[in-house]
């Protein structure tokens, strides 16, 4: 199977994404993620996966950050908000392509999913580090990533977990981490994410994102809000733009999608 592992790893660079790993779903089924974010485990999801891939696509634009959502009570675990999130859409988008391929032309079933673990996922896959902002830090991209995992029933080799520790290898991040310093909120507890209980690590209720969807938002988050139109808005991500490892994306990807070099 370790061509297969690769053709789909190719597969999924064509259909867009730029990073691709197969995480160990047995390790993602047993580990421990927040209550209330929609999340479930692998066999919830598909009981007859066998392998889990991680597909990661670079976000070169904050247009793909944008978000259109009905009137709510912050609620992201479906509730009673119509929500639609532009990268939601591509990369589940992209990923049923890599679906469609390997059912067609394999005869394998797959099938893309946001609901598991995928933070988790990505380091396990080999492909970041959950940095002191709870993001993904990518060594190509910092944490201008978004993820989304493809089950399947194909038994693929795991690759080996992401061991490096980014944030402490960071120079700019000795004295105060970057992130941690940029939010307007103070919404992020500082120092490293890993030993922090599930979901504590960025304080929900002081975070914009819980906020975005209220029914009557109140000016204090309205400032941090860039809304595009009355009820579309682009993401708050102040906190992952600050973050060092993100500078390629500024100075290589973003010229080079506008055509400058
Ligand atoms: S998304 Fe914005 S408000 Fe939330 S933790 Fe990051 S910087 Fe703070
Ligand atoms: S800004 Fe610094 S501390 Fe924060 S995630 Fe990036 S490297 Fe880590």
């Amino acid at each position: 199977m370790g061509n297969l592992k690769e053709e789909i790893k190719q597969k999924a660079l064509e259909m867009g994404f730029s990073l691709c790993g197969v995480s160990d779903i047995k390790k993602v089924e047993t580990v421990e993620f927040p209550p209330d974010r929609g999340l479930m485990r692998p066999s919830e999801v598909m009981p007859d996966a066998k392998s889990l891939v991680v597909m990661g696509f670079v976000v070169w634009d904050e247009g793909l950050n944008t978000a259109v959502a009905t009137p709510s009570t912050g609620d992201f675990t479906g509730g009673e908000a119509e929500y639609y999130n532009l990268y939601y859409e591509v990369t589940e988008t992209r990923a049923w392509r890599v679906a469609h391929w390997l059912w067609e032309e394999k005869g394998i079933n797959a099938m893309p999913t946001h609901a598991v673990h995928l933070k988790v996922a990505a380091q396990l896959a080999g492909l970041g580090f959950i940095g002191h902002n709870t993001q993904v830090i990518t060594p190509e991209y910092g944490p201008r990533v978004r993820w989304i995992g493809l089950l399947t029933t194909a038994e693929l080799e795991p690759d080996e977990p992401f061991t490096r520790d980014l944030c402490a290898e960071q120079p700019l991040c000795q004295e105060e981490s970057l992130c941690v310093k940029a939010c307007p909120y103070n919404a992020i507890i500082p120092g490293p994410s890993f030993g922090v209980p599930p979901g504590e690590k960025v304080i929900y209720d002081k975070c914009v994102v819980a906020h975005e969807l209220d029914r009557d938002i109140d000016e204090e988050w309205e400032k941090y809000i860039r809304r595009i139109t009355e009820r579309g808005f682009m993401e708050c991500t102040i906190c992952n733009l600050a973050c060092p490892y993100g500078k390629p994306v500024d100075e290589k990807i973003i010229p080079a999608k506008r055509g400058i070099v």
